[in-house]
């Protein structure tokens, strides 16, 4: 067959260009420490911001509603998929963030999909951040609205382009949609959700933040990106989160006013043609989002961490973007340059992944560490004394 040797050829490439992949078999929980080709290293590449994903009570809750519910749903939300635990889930987290309803998606990869295609068709506009994670960006290829894209945390840029849709030749835009990372996945920066907020009132479209990354972490009480503009998803803003990160559990949710939360329910193909997610998860993260309220420690400490590391890096010369977040990239360039100063780093003890294009631009290779709130000062320490080394231009 000849495609499997042009197929061939593109591994070959691929190889060549520093840009295959690798997947490891890991033997451990993804907690400060993790086991991998049997040696265990400091974990500065998980998304478990909190320490959740292994906390008892939140692994206690998953064995109670395994045992109570089964293994798995076996069916979708709208057949017998939905149990009172997922009912609760939903109802805890719109209460948490501030929004009239929420609906639980099984990743938060499907919530994105959902929420463009489910709202926009033919005439209409979706607009988005050029740094947007992969999903929003494959969702615009699934809608068949037209897709425009602004330069990074560009809110004049963006709203711009929301009010030149209304004068367009070829018709005004019927729908407008801005979708925006609210904490960037690979640069860690927040997006400037007031002034595209503000855009989005100006030219009647509505907002949607993904805040995979901010929910739990970011905002006065940790509600995510929105809330650190003391904005909230109602009108015409969503919040779309995962339960895989700061939650330390599984699915997603997308949350805001009920007209447009019963339309994803009514029509959203991720939603309906997928099985809900095992109650374990539903549970976990009923019961992380608890402790979200119940030991605010934890926040404190992971901000703790990201200051004491920025402090660090910062005297031994190391070259940090301004991010405030647990996401603390550093940016080498190179691909081949990334994997070398990621492998020096598995030697000294640490596991933290070079981030290759197309995950980022060409040229913007990087070694994405991020904190949690379980790693200590002296982890952090080691963390960067061992990015000292691997950086360093080589002799
Ligand atoms: C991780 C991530 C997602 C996908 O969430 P999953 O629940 O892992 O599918 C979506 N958006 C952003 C910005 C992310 O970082």
């Amino acid at each position: 067959m000849p495609w499997r040797n042009e197929i061939l050829k593109q591994h070959g490439q691929r190889k060549a260009d520093n840009l295959w992949r690798n997947l490891r078999g890991i033997e451990s929980s993804p907690g400060r420490t993790i086991d991998v080709d049997g040696k265990s290293l400091l974990n500065f590449c998980s998304n478990n911001y909190l320490s959740l994903a292994s906390h008892p009570e939140v692994i206690a809750a998953a064995q109670a509603a395994t045992q109570k519910y089964g293994a798995s749903t076996t069916a979708s939300h709208l057949i017998v998929g939905h149990t009172e635990i997922h009912q609760q889930l939903e109802e805890k987290i719109a209460s948490f963030v501030g929004a009239e309803k929420a609906i639980l998606f099984s990743t938060g990869y499907m919530a994105n999909l959902a929420v463009p295609t489910t709202f926009l068709g033919r005439r209409d506009l979706l607009v988005q951040d050029r740094l947007n994670h992969a999903s929003i960006i494959d969702a615009a290829k699934m809608s068949d609205a037209k897709l425009r894209r602004y330069h990074h945390a560009d809110a004049a840029a963006a709203g711009a382009i929301l009010e030149s849709s209304e004068s367009d030749d070829a018709g005004a835009a019927k729908r407008k949609m801005l979708v925006t990372d609210g904490v960037f996945s690979m640069d860690g920066d927040l997006a400037p959700l007031d002034a595209l907020h503000q855009s989005c009132n100006d030219h009647g479209a509505v907002l949607v933040v993904d805040d995979a990354h901010g929910f739990g972490v970011v905002g006065p009480s940790a509600r995510g990106s929105l809330s650190s503009f003391d904005l909230e998803p109602s009108g015409n803003t969503l919040m779309l989160g995962t339960l895989s990160k700061a939650v330390g559990s599984f699915g997603a949710f997308v949350a805001g006013d009920a007209v447009y939360i019963d339309t994803l329910i009514q029509q959203a193909r991720p939603f309906i043609y997928t099985t809900a997610l095992p109650s374990s998860a539903a549970a976990a993260s009923l019961t992380a989002i608890g402790l979200f309220e119940s030991e605010p420690w934890r926040r404190e400490k992971l901000n703790e961490n990201i200051q004491h590391f920025r402090k660090l890096a910062d005297v031994a010369g190391i070259a940090l973007t301004d991010s405030q977040t647990p996401i603390q990239p550093i940016v080498v360039g190179d691909s081949a340059a990334a994997l070398t100063a990621s492998s020096q780093l598995k030697e000294l003890g640490i596991m933290a992944i070079a981030i290759r294009p197309p995950t980022v631009p060409v040229g913007q290779a990087r070694i994405r560490v991020t904190l949690m709130t379980d790693h200590t000062e002296a982890d952090i320490q080691q963390l960067v004394t061992a990015l000292a080394n691997a950086l360093a231009p080589s002799s």
